[in-house]
């Protein structure tokens, strides 16, 4: 019962969270030549080393600040902690801008940048949901300058980011990766780990969910959940556009299931472990 609430809740928090959009005028890129895009796809650089989004402090803080009530909404016990933070933000223009770009550049760590109270996880909770529909629209306007088909990467194009999902073709059978944050679509191969590279896959699938594989790697003991465009129906197809952020939010049922049996949740434990090595 405690379970269904709790999932009841995380669905209700990323509805209300996903109803925070930002537009296209709401961030700046200055698009790579030629030249570099060539340079960046051999060295497998992402978009967001190359040619990262500039965003207004006041649309960033606009954005934070809307994200920061519905934490408080459905977590009041961080509400002092955020609203902390919150008073202790930047003021003067330079050191907003300053704070705005770290907190779109990866591998920054802005908890040790931070005056205040605020724990490390709930600040990394709360930058990363703020950040996040400026990216899926960074992504949308990144998607026409690299081609899906070539990008063959455990990584994202755009942000560098482990995929999040996956899914299997319904026609060739081929296998896209899928960035939860930048909401972009890649191909990779067909079997294999794309977090460690190890070449063999193995995956369960659960009664009543059959469209969905979990494949998980003994290797690296990290896990992606997949749809299988074959197992879902023509009528299914035409009333859904297939939204693989909400197949992996409306399937979290899985996630619990993968880490029962040992498997950790690469793209949230990934940077833990990667740095404990
Ligand atoms: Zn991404
Ligand atoms: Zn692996």
């Amino acid at each position: 019962m405690k379970n269904q609430t709790s999932q009841q809740m995380f669905l209700d928090f990323n509805r209300e969270f996903a109803a925070v959009t930002v537009t296209g005028d709401m961030l700046t890129v200055n698009l790579p030549s030629e030249k570099s895009l060539e340079l960046a796809k051999e060295k497998e650089i992402p978009f967001i080393n190359l040619c990262p989004p500039r965003v207004r402090p006041s649309d960033f803080f606009a954005v934070l600040n809307k994200v920061a009530g519905i934490v408080c909404k459905y977590k009041p016990e961080l509400e002092d902690e955020i609203s902390g933070f919150l008073a202790a933000l930047p003021g003067e223009t330079e050191a907003q801008e300053l704070f705005v770009s770290q907190a779109f550049t990866p591998g920054v760590n802005l908890a040790e940048k931070i005056e205040g109270d605020i724990a490390p996880e709930t600040l990394t909770f709360l930058l990363s949901h703020a950040v996040k529909p400026f990216m899926k629209e960074y992504g949308r306007i990144m998607s026409s300058y690299y081609e899906p088909e070539q990008w063959l990467k455990g990584t994202c194009p755009v942000c560098g980011g482990k995929p999040t999902f996956s899914l299997l073709n319904k026609d060739a059978g081929s296998r896209y990766l899928f960035c939860g944050l930048c909401e972009v679509k890649w191909r990779f191969r067909r079997l294999g780990c794309p977090y460690c590279g190890h070449n063999e896959s193995k995956f369960f699938t659960v009664e009543g969910l059959e469209k969905y594989r979990v494949y998980f790697c003994d290797k690296c003991h990290g896990y992606i959940k997949t749809i299988d465009e074959k197992k879902l129906s023509e009528s299914y197809l035409a009333h859904n556009a297939l939204d693989l952020f909400w197949e992996d939010i409306n399937t979290v049922q899985l996630d619990f299931l993968a880490m029962q049996e040992g498997y950790f949740n690469q793209r949230v434990d990934g940077a833990a472990k990667d740095t404990a090595k």
